[in-house]
């Protein structure tokens, strides 16, 4: 297929490198030359806008930091809408909240293109390695026409009901991931402090009922996995802004929903804290910073 490709983050670059592993022709566009330059190496078109990389595509994905920049890249004069043939379906693959879903799918509606919000977990290495899961909302015949383009890119491709579920699905998550990683820093800190070694008490925890994704595949502390953002200086993984931005999807659909959302709103003080410490570019499990204040 011929994909439009906007986008090449953390996320988005080893997505559309796979996309050209899978056999698609790729057009890319994103603001950093460097990210293209990237992509082109390996084979990628590159295009000048937003709107240049929708021209002729079959299909076209977004992957971007917040609602804000999907607006902005599908509504801008040199835009994704501008530029999109009628009939093409517009992927969305970053975590923004789901009123804006629905708000675009019925600005790209509007002009005879569907519009699927289709958000991922499996971090960076799942985005490398093309084992994402893909969390669809749309009708079932729009997830059906989209499946083979994401099992380029993912191996769990699940419909989660209509427009904006998919969003629902990863905001939940990642309610979860925030909740579970400052709860596993707050362990590692503590278990530090009082005198056992970290590496085996991360084992300890990776055979037991603390187990979860934050302590067996993220630990925060570094050294206890290896391939771990901690390990290489919290670099390279899922930023902590990001993070706080999901936190606040999540407290803002909770407050929407007339839910409590307690611990979410814990967890989104914490990451604002370390994010105005000047750390919201760190991995968010560089968390466990604030529980180990005397390492800086
Ligand atoms: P990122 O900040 O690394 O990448 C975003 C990219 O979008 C950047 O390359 C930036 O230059 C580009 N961009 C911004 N505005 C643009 C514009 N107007 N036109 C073209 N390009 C533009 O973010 P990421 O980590 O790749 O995350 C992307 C999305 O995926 C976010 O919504 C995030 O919440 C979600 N997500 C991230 C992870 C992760 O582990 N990093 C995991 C799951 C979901």
């Amino acid at each position: 297929m011929k994909i439009g490709f906007v986008g090449l983050g953390h996320m988005g670059a080893p997505m559309a490198l796979n996309l050209l592993k899978a056999g698609h022709t790729v057009a890319v566009f994103d603001l950093s030359a460097s990210a293209m330059q990237t992509l082109a190496d390996a084979g990628a078109q590159k295009a000048a806008s937003a709107k240049a990389a929708a021209g002729g595509a079959e299909c076209v994905i977004t992957m971007l930091p917040a609602a804000a920049h999907v607006r902005s890249v599908l509504t801008a004069e040199d835009g994704v809408l501008a530029g999109i043939a009628k009939g093409v379906t517009i992927i969305d693959s970053s975590t923004i909240d789901p009123a804006s879903v629905k708000e675009f799918a019925k600005l790209a509606a509007a002009q005879g293109n569907a519009f699927v919000d289709a958000p991922v977990s499996g971090g960076t290495g799942g985005a490398a390695a093309g084992t994402l899961t893909f969390m669809v909302g749309g009708s079932a015949a729009l997830y059906e026409s989209v499946k083979p383009v994401l099992s380029g890119m993912g191996k769990n491709i699940v419909h989660c009901g209509e427009t904006g579920t998919g969003q629902v699905a990863k905001i939940c998550n990642n309610l979860v991931l925030g909740v579970t990683m400052a709860g596993v820093a707050e362990a590692m800190a503590l278990g530090e402090a009082l005198g056992i070694d970290p590496k085996v008490l991360g084992g300890i925890m990776n055979t037991s009922t603390g187990r979860c994704w934050s302590s067996d595949t993220y630990n925060p502390y570094p050294g206890v996995i290896e391939t771990a953002p901690s390990s290489r200086g919290y670099t390279g993984g899922f930023g902590t802004d990001l993070m706080l931005k999901d936190l606040g999807l999540a407290t803002d659909a909770a407050k929407a929903a007339h839910q409590p959302a307690y611990m979410g709103a814990l967890a989104q003080q914490l990451y604002q804290a370390m994010s105005s410490r000047g750390d919201g570019k760190l991995d968010f499990s560089a968390i466990i910073k604030l529980y180990r204040a005397q390492q800086g």
